[in-house]
């Protein structure tokens, strides 16, 4: 017997392998679905989540081709499932808001700015810095409060957008 032969053996084992490559591929994928095979999928994708991720991730930057199926995957899967998928996007922005509550406040305020033409930009580091050195309290009223960003000298009437024209004021005193 040939695969008797340790020498043998390999290529005998490749030989086998290529000419039976459909009735393996197949058995593989039966085994696949067996119940405590899935069962162990699912256990290693859930203890395993953050470096699973960070393959893909580097899958997904290395080639374009990963990347084109990876998009043509989301786009599809998004199609099926948008119920999930507006779920998803609002879970998603609701923890941007979070995270970053001036974030989108910030782009308007700089994007009025470069309207009136005022000199400045503020940054999300420079407002944060200054509600806190402000002890989140409002510069008018002293409430602590959710504070909003108020120009000292409005853009309008030639104030500027530095940091130094801003301070932190409630909503209340922002409107009056
Ligand atoms: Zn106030």
């Amino acid at each position: 017997m040939p695969w008797k032969d340790p020498k043998h053996a390999q290529a005998y084992f490749i030989l086998y392998r290529l000419e039976h490559l459909e009735e393996i591929r197949r058995y593989d994928r039966e085994r696949d679905q067996l119940p405590h095979r899935r069962q162990a999928r699912e256990e290693y994708a859930r203890t395993h989540r953050a470096s699973i991720r960070r393959q893909r991730l580097k899958a997904y930057h290395s080639s374009p081709e990963i990347r084109a199926r990876a998009c043509a995957n989301a786009k599809r899967w998004r199609k099926h499932n948008p119920a999930r998928h507006l779920e998803l996007t609002r879970e998603w922005e609701r923890e941007k808001r979070r995270k970053r509550p001036y974030y989108a406040r910030i782009r308007v305020e700089n994007r009025r700015a470069r309207h009136y033409g005022a000199p400045g930009e503020l940054t999300e580091a420079q407002v944060v810095a200054k509600f806190r050195a402000q002890r989140w309290r409002c510069a008018l009223c002293g409430k602590r409060k959710k504070l909003e960003i108020h120009h000292i000298r409005p853009l309008k009437k030639g104030g500027s957008n530095w940091i130094r024209n801003v301070q932190g004021v409630c909503h209340r005193c922002n409107r009056t």
